[in-house]
């Protein structure tokens, strides 16, 4: 009986193998099809000044607007993009947008402000980020000052060292650099020196303690203290509360970005935004 139970274990876990793999393989095909349909697009969600609650810029959010499952974060795609290599062709896309976006609300005399760009680290191979950024820049009439990138933490500090020359090359160019999601990996404080940096965006999961117990500013009371030594500037990200954002501003943290101020947004949706002068609800 046991032999029997064995077999038909494997055969259990041979068919979920299966249908994993099957599922990895039919989202692949899918994302390959999306970007041939051209199903991807931008939400971009404002960043906004602590104390001031004035627009300074914004982040482009892929989604991908799915024929039959709807309108899909990246949260829920992105890993299996980097996974699977198609994150090469979708990060070229979404360079091109947002500098089309960016033209067309130049041309429409809307004064906008930076947009940030989020970089997987396996979007890095030969001056491929640099190239596409310029050549893109180029092509839209797009000044430097107007884009910005984000890089997470975990990915660029096993990176860093194969890359340095790119990302110098990059803000070399006039492109601000952020460290995303700071405090979720482990960031060494030398190459946080020596890479050209424009702020720390701390992850949301620190946010999300703030005014919890006593520890609960902790990490931005440490990391504020830090890049205030290193001339960097603080993001809170994922500010959900009236309660966080006041903390932060106790805290004097230097920037918000969250559901709180504002949600991400379609492209058509950021004149409104950038008319207001206070993004505070
Ligand atoms: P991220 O760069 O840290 O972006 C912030 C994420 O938090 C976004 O999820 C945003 O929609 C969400 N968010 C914003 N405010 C709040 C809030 O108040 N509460 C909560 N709970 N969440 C909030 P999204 O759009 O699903 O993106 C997930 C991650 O996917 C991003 O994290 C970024 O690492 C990556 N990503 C997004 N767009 C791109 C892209 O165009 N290229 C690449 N390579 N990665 C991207
Ligand atoms: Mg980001
Ligand atoms: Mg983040
Ligand atoms: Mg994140």
């Amino acid at each position: 009986a046991a032999k029997t139970n064995c077999k038909g274990q494997f055969r259990f876990y041979d068919r979920m193998l299966y249908e994993s793999i099957k599922m990895r393989l039919n989202t692949e095909q899918e994302l390959l099809l999306a970007l041939k349909e051209d199903q991807f697009l931008l939400h971009y969600q404002p960043r906004v000044a602590a104390s001031s609650g004035t627009l300074i810029g914004m982040e482009a959010l892929i989604r991908w607007q799915h024929p039959t499952r709807g309108l899909i974060a990246a949260h829920d795609f992105i890993e299996l993009a980097e996974e699977t290599g198609v994150i090469n062709a979708i990060g070229a896309i979404v360079i091109d947008k947002v500098c089309a976006d960016l033209a067309a609300w130049r041309a429409q005399g809307i004064h906008a402000v930076p947009v940030s760009v989020n970089i997987s680290a396996h979007q890095f191979h030969d001056g491929k980020v640099k190239n596409l950024l310029a050549e893109h820049l180029a092509k839209h009439g797009i000044p430097a000052a107007m884009l910005a990138i984000e890089l997470s933490e975990s990915a660029m500090m096993r990176n860093a060292g194969d890359i340095f020359e790119e990302l110098s090359a990059i803000s070399r160019m006039g492109i601000k650099m952020s460290i995303d999601d700071f405090g979720a990996g482990y960031s060494s404080l030398p190459l946080l020196q020596r890479l050209d940096l424009h702020a720390l965006k701390i992850d949301q999961a620190f946010t999300a303690q703030l005014g919890r117990g006593p520890d609960g500013a902790t990490f931005f009371t440490a990391t504020l203290a830090m890049a205030r030594a290193l001339g960097l500037r603080v993001v809170a990200e994922g500010v959900e509360t009236a309660e966080q954002l006041q903390i932060l501003q106790t805290l004097a943290c230097d920037e918000i970005q969250g559901n709180y101020i504002a949600l991400p947004v379609p492209a058509i949706e950021v004149a409104a935004l950038i008319r207001q002068q206070n993004l505070f609800p």
